[in-house]
């Protein structure tokens, strides 16, 4: 048994219930499994505002968010789903907080947690098949026309497996360290051999590198990079360093869920029910 039972309509309507069942399904799709020992079967404590499963071999208790991507999470279930409705329109974490009505930091933190979760899968997918890699800085200023690395730049290379002809597939994008590029603002062949060390299936059938004044070549994938530093810049006014790799990551599901013919809230729902939760602490933790 391998479905979602998922709400219907807009989601003013979808009940908490309706969510739960879903989250059910997600974490498990072939019923309930222990998280300690993987026994198949459970009695239910409905005391509480949300069941308990207490497993009928190891007697470990576990409720349907322990150990996600919701553990501990004071927020709805309905918000969270349409949280992730939100990810995929590419807006701010104001809009999420007056789409939910919930404060500045709920929105920023939610909108966190579904990043790290797509950080999380990004970590375990490599791209394959046919794979063009290109790269820019973003910070680039057009005040300083130098080709030697800002202090403010930070190196981005951006991979798509390519289909026939230019079509992309799928992409992934890496925010490189200064030690990876070099001194200079031109994306060197390090830098892609970088990218493609850590991101590219070793059974690759081809890598095609472009440096930063040929990505005119491979102008669709030029054009993803460039949309996404704009996004970066325009309509989340900037982002820090830090927090970089993950908007990559969010930027980088955008485009590839518009290319699969899945919607986004179930697949969501699959990564935060299989995938640990992070802390705020280690979100915000300073590197
Ligand atoms: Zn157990």
């Amino acid at each position: 048994m391998n479905h979602f039972t998922f709400p219907d309509g807009s989601w003013e309507s979808w009940t908490e219930e309706q969510c739960m069942e879903a989250l059910y399904h997600a974490r498990w799709p072939q019923g309930f499994r222990c998280p300690r020992c993987s026994y198949a079967h459970c009695s239910v404590l409905r005391s509480r505002k949300h069941p308990l499963y207490v497993c009928a071999s190891c007697r470990h208790q576990t409720s349907l968010t322990a150990g996600t991507v919701f553990h501990g999470t004071r927020t709805p279930l309905r918000m969270w789903f349409r949280a992730m409705i939100w990810l995929a329109e590419e807006a701010t974490s104001v809009a999420l907080s007056e789409i939910l009505g919930v404060t500045y930091k709920t929105a920023w933190l939610i909108g966190q947690k579904l990043r790290d979760a797509l950080t999380q899968q990004s970590n375990e997918q490599l791209l394959s098949g046919l794979v063009a890699v290109t790269g820019g800085i973003y910070g680039w200023r057009r005040a300083s026309s130098s080709l030697a690395v800002q202090p403010t730049d930070q190196p981005v290379a951006i991979g798509g497996t390519v289909e026939g002809g230019e079509d992309i597939r799928e992409i992934k994008m890496a925010h490189l360290s200064k030690r990876e590029t070099g001194s200079s603002r031109l994306i060197s062949r390090m830098a892609h051999m970088k990218f493609s060390d850590a991101h590219v299936s070793d059974d690759v059938k081809a890598v095609r590198a472009f440096p930063y004044f040929g990505m005119n070549k491979l102008a669709p994938l030029s054009a993803v990079l460039m949309h996404t530093l704009h996004w970066l810049d325009h309509t989340l006014q900037g982002i820090g360093p830090k927090h970089l790799q993950a908007y990559l990551n969010h930027q980088s599901f955008v485009f590839n869920i518009s290319r699969k013919a899945q919607k986004v809230v179930p697949y969501m729902l699959r990564l935060c029910a299989t995938r640990a939760r992070i802390t705020y602490r280690e979100l915000t933790l300073t590197s």
